[in-house]
């Protein structure tokens, strides 16, 4: 052994790759600020109690099938992909399971550091019990609005299901951060086992490498997997979690004595981290399944994007009413029935003015216009459109009936028939 340490002592080892556990942590705040950010900002939540779904600051109705559905798919592919690709980044980086769990240990690991015996265990509980709090409210304002939930916290609600609901995931929130933490990776949580499916040859995996001999059986890659592992055992364990401190740990061990880590971050057993392969391979497009992975997601993010455009808060849907072709009023007009249905789907009071072009004369029969909806509301209208007999009419006549709402969306433009009666033609 030591004959290899003073052989490479001689030779320059090459730049240490990133610290892995520091860039970790920092990612894990960002997605801890994201997953506040999302109820409060409107960016994503449920409203359910009102039947809503706020994405990206519109506010849709739980029935606007296409925008929820093109966002789960979308999200369940992004989610498969990664699983594909970069096997269990989602769950060392992004999943808030992971990152309440570890923040839970450290914290229990600073108070056993920090304070007295007797004042340890109730300081901690004391902190997770506020954190569950917090964690709790943040949760579940992804399904019941910000604002109701905090009035049903300020009144100790026990008695509706949003306030039930509230009390008990504070309550699991804190046993989960108490008890459970990692744990819950390796027997509830399914995401790890559908890793084991889903992974190929060439899923990144964190792997044992070592044929130069050069693991000197510190053990400090086991004393610092929060999983409780040697990776040494292999890549496939469905405890690993790929976060990549065991390769922290051994990079700052064998370092000191002149060598490379022995565990790194690679493309499918056997496999290495190639730095200078061309940027797609490097970044883990390595084959065609891949490449079709990623165009599945693109079709859903511009299929969710789509469909957001078409996104409209009132919806607004004019057609002809053909029941009767045409009806002649007795003051000598001609009617045509026409039929409005309106949808307001947004929070706000809105009306909706109506009007007729391309026609000389023409006036629609509203009682009121504009017509005033209240939020979520949902009306249909059926009235006339009438108009006296002008030199020049054919039997079929060109006309749009337009609609716009307040809330400065465009006009919504319908363009029909106006049927006049020419001789021996019968309503
Ligand atoms: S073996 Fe390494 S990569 Fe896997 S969970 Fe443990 S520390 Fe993380
Ligand atoms: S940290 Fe590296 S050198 Fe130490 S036991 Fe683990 S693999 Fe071997």
């Amino acid at each position: 052994m030591t004959h290899w340490l003073l052989a490479e002592r001689r030779a320059p080892l090459p730049p240490r790759g990133g610290a892995h556990r520091p860039l970790r942590k920092r990612i894990h705040l960002a997605f801890f600020l994201v997953f506040l950010a999302l109820p409060f900002s409107n960016l994503m939540r449920f409203d359910l109690p009102r039947q809503r779904f706020y994405f990206g600051g519109a506010e849709l109705a739980i029935s606007e099938f296409s925008i929820l559905f093109f966002a789960l798919m979308f999200l369940m592919v992004l989610l498969a992909a990664s699983a594909i690709v970069y096997g269990r980044i989602y769950c060392s980086y992004a999943c808030p399971q992971m990152i309440f769990s570890e923040w839970s240990l450290s914290l229990e690991r600073w108070t056993a550091r920090r304070l007295p015996g007797w004042a340890r265990r109730g300081a901690f509980y004391a902190v997770l019990a506020a954190a569950s709090v917090l964690l709790a409210f943040a949760f579940t304002s992804y399904f019941i609005a910000p604002g109701d939930l905090l009035s049903r916290f300020l009144r100790a609600d026990l008695a509706t299901v949003g306030g039930i609901t509230g009390a008990s995931v504070t309550l699991l929130t804190f046993l989960d951060l108490a008890f459970l933490r990692l744990k819950f990776c390796t027997t509830i949580c399914p995401y790890g086992y559908l890793q084991g499916i889903v992974q190929d040859r060439r899923t990144l995996l964190v792997a044992y490498q070592d044929s130069a001999g050069a693991c000197i059986d510190c053990n400090k890659c086991v004393r610092v997997c929060e999983m409780g592992i040697d990776i040494r055992n292999g890549p496939f364990q469905i405890e690993c979690v790929h976060c990549g401190d065991c390769i922290d740990a051994c990079e700052d061990v064998l370092r000191k004595v002149g060598h490379e880590g022995v565990i790194q971050y690679a493309w499918g057993e056997g496999g290495t981290a190639a730095a200078r392969e061309p940027w797609p391979r490097r970044i883990g497009l390595r084959d065609a399944k891949r490449v079709v992975i990623l165009l599945v997601m693109a079709a859903y993010l511009a299929a969710l994007g789509l469909a957001l455009s078409l996104h409209r808060p009132v919806m607004v849907r004019i057609t002809p009413d053909r029941s009767t072709m045409f009806q002649v009023l007795p003051d000598g007009r001609v009617a045509n029935r026409i039929r409005m249905d309106l949808a307001n789907r947004s929070s706000r009071p809105v009306t909706v003015r109506v009007w007729v072009e391309g026609l000389p004369g023409a006036r629609l029969d509203l009682a009121a216009n504009p017509l005033p909806l209240a939020p979520g509301e949902s009306l249909e209208r059926t009235f006339d459109l009438a108009a006296a007999p002008w030199p020049g009419a054919q039997e079929l006549n060109p006309v749009r009936v337009l609609a716009q709402s307040s809330d400065r969306s465009s006009p919504v433009v319908s363009e029909m028939m106006f049927i006049m009666p020419v001789k021996g033609s019968a309503p």
